[in-house]
């Protein structure tokens, strides 16, 4: 593997890293290439180490993702996210014109007939999405690293062996990619370090698979996180001349229909294709009631119920759910990471200390530099 260009990687941080040349070099192993995977990897990298991250899925970006369409793309995962934390802020400058501010003409709350009980609620703070879609930002992050071959995609990691003694470290076992259909089995020995930037239910996972940590497995048990229904939908007819847009003034509102949660006119996001598309979260106790059910029921349901709140009832030509089975953090842990210095083994994710984009990119970084 070619060393680092650690100015393509570099993230700007609030702490001085000093000289890195002193600190012998390490190898990590990061499992996860959401956004926490992300900062955390670019982070060791800035400092000197060697990093190989691991993700099961085709690209990096996880929750923060996107859905294409014939139609236009959804943000299916995250719809848009805030900047609280400097650190996060001076990172974005990173990826100068991806994030821009959606006004989303202010948020309102809805009641369960569709009916406004709080309007025009002014936003309490700016909210940002990646342009053209909720993944760029992710992508372009991944982008220096995928280009000195450090991202393995569609390696799902499903061990990891400590070795201790003389020969100290870590193998990682993983399969795929798929060839032909048929899993391919790796192991990757020489790791120093291994961090786990995963939801708290498949690091806990991972640990217990391992007989790792078991004082972690423990606190982890504690962690809640709730699943969510997306259904993602398009009115392309909404174009024709004299139709304009179909349903409701408004472009985002929270929702106590007991079906529905949120919805997104993604359309009115800057940069998006200009077709009527909208973005629906089932709320959280209908969705884990329905967790199990056929993807066509739950649309089927969720279609209505967005009927019902929007006063759209004109049928979508494009429609689609996806089960996020780990969505919005109930109980989180408390603390921004675990590091174990002397195993060399960390957990990151946003359900470390929230629920949000935010509390993934600081659980990442901050674990970075405990590690390093
Ligand atoms: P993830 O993004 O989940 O990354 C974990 C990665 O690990 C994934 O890429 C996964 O493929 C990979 N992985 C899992 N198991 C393995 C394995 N065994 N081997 C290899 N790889 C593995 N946040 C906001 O700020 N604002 C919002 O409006 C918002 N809305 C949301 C709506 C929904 C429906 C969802 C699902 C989330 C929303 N969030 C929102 C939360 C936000 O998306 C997350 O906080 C953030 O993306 C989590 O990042 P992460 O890196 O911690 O985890």
């Amino acid at each position: 593997m070619q060393p680092f260009n650690r100015a393509a990687v570099y993230i700007p941080l609030i702490t001085p890293l000093g000289d890195n040349s002193m600190t012998p070099q390490r190898h990590f192993a990061v499992i996860g290439a959401g956004i926490a995977g992300l900062s955390c990897a670019r982070t060791l990298a800035q400092a000197g180490h060697r990093v190989t991250v691991f993700d099961k899925s085709g690209r990096p970006g996880g929750r923060m993702a996107t859905r294409e369409s014939p139609f236009g793309s959804f943000d299916h995962g995250a719809q848009y996210f805030t900047v609280r934390d400097p650190r996060f802020q001076l990172a974005l400058q990173t990826a100068p014109g991806i994030c821009k501010p959606w006004s989303a003409n202010t948020v309102r709350v809805l009641d369960a007939h569709g009916r406004t009980v709080a309007a025009g609620l002014p936003l309490q703070e700016p909210h940002w999405v990646a342009t053209p879609s909720m993944n760029d930002l992710p992508r372009q992050w991944a982008a220096p690293l995928e280009q000195q071959g450090a991202i393995r995609t569609r390696t799902r990691v499903t061990r990891i062996e400590r070795h201790k003694g003389r020969k100290a470290g870590w193998t990682v076992h993983a399969v795929g990619p798929d060839i032909d259909g048929v899993h391919e089995r790796h192991r990757f020995d020489g790791i120093d370090a291994v961090v786990l930037a995963l939801p708290a239910r498949q690091a806990h996972e991972l640990l217990e698979n391992s007989e790792q940590a078991a004082s972690w497995v423990e606190r982890i048990d504690g962690v809640q996180v709730a699943p969510c229904w997306a259904l993602m939908l398009a009115f392309p007819q909404a174009m024709q001349p004299g139709l304009g847009a179909l349903g409701p003034q408004w472009n985002a509102a929270r929702s106590t229909h007991h079906r529905i949660a949120w919805l997104a006119r993604e359309s009115s996001k800057p940069m998006r294709s200009p077709i009527e598309r909208w973005t629906v979260q089932a709320s959280a106790d209908w969705s884990r009631e329905h967790l199990q059910d056929d993807p066509e029921r739950v649309q089927a349901k969720l279609q209505r119920a967005f009927s019902e709140v929007t006063g759209i009832r004109a049928e979508p030509s494009h429609a689609q759910v996806h089960r996020w089975l780990y969505a919005k953090t109930e109980q989180p842990l408390g603390q921004s990471h675990l590091w174990d210095g002397r195993a060399a083994l960390g957990v990151c994710g946003d359900w470390c200390i929230g629920h949000r984009v935010e509390d993934a990119f600081v659980s990442g970084l901050e674990l970075a530099l405990a590690a390093i």
